[in-house]
């Protein structure tokens, strides 16, 4: 049975670096723009990446991507947090959208398979002084059983997850791992709809940098996050 615990202190999760979504404007200024915000406010924030997503096929060739560059030079203050492997990107979009009750990138994954790619990309991510691997944002907030069995033999501490998919969580045991759980369409949401929820619910905020270029909205609810 899923549990949820309690957030402590407001969290902002931005999802998606690099994003792979064809169909969008990547440009990494946009993302740079509101890390400007978040650490001028000095918000607490996460940042979700996937490593397999990086220039490079080999561990090495992705230490020395212009991603692993990006995060070095804009993520400041911030953590950098792991959100999966590759996003299952590789997949066509309608059918990543049929897999998500399965578990989205992690179906049909053998354990060996998700420990193997864990391991990856949490050596990429180690060469980053800021990377905390407490934190594992799982792409499009689908999970399995296979996959928390293996996030239970890491640092895994809290799993970032969406309650439009509340059901499914409670069929599947997170060991100890605590659930943060956005509020979907509420605090998981574009910036502008975020805003006019934003004392109603405490939940961490999730956001989309690809799909929302708010700076207005993403700079008020920097100022509101702040206080507290
Ligand atoms: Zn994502």
């Amino acid at each position: 049975m899923a549990k949820k615990i309690e957030q402590k202190g407001r969290l902002i999760r931005m999802d998606d670096f690099p994003s792979g979504d064809k169909k969008r404007n990547k440009d990494w200024n946009i993302l740079s723009n509101i890390l400007k915000i978040f650490e001028n406010y000095h918000v607490n924030y996460l940042l979700a990446t996937s490593p397999m997503l990086y220039d490079g096929d080999t561990q090495k060739e992705k230490i020395n991507s212009p991603h692993i560059k990006f995060l070095k030079d804009n993520v400041i203050t911030g953590k950098i947090v792991m959100h999966g492997f590759n996003h299952g990107f590789h997949l066509h979009w309608d059918s990543i959208v049929e897999t998500w009750e399965k578990g989205g990138e992690f179906m049909n994954m053998s354990h060996e398979e998700i420990n193997s790619k864990y391991e990856m990309c949490d050596k990429i991510l180690s060469c980053l002084n800021n990377y905390d691997p407490s934190h594992f944002v799982p792409p499009f907030n689908a999970v399995n059983q296979n996959l928390l069995d293996v996030l239970n033999t890491k640092e895994t501490k809290f799993i970032h997850l969406n309650s439009f998919f509340n059901a499914q969580y409670d069929s599947l045991d997170f060991y100890d791992i605590e659930l943060l759980i956005a509020e979907n369409a509420k605090t998981y949401a574009d910036s502008s709809v975020i805003l006019e929820n934003i004392y109603d619910y405490d939940e961490v905020i999730t956001m989309h940098w690809v799909y929302d270029q708010n700076y207005q909205c993403i700079e008020d609810i920097s100022k509101i996050v702040s206080k507290k």
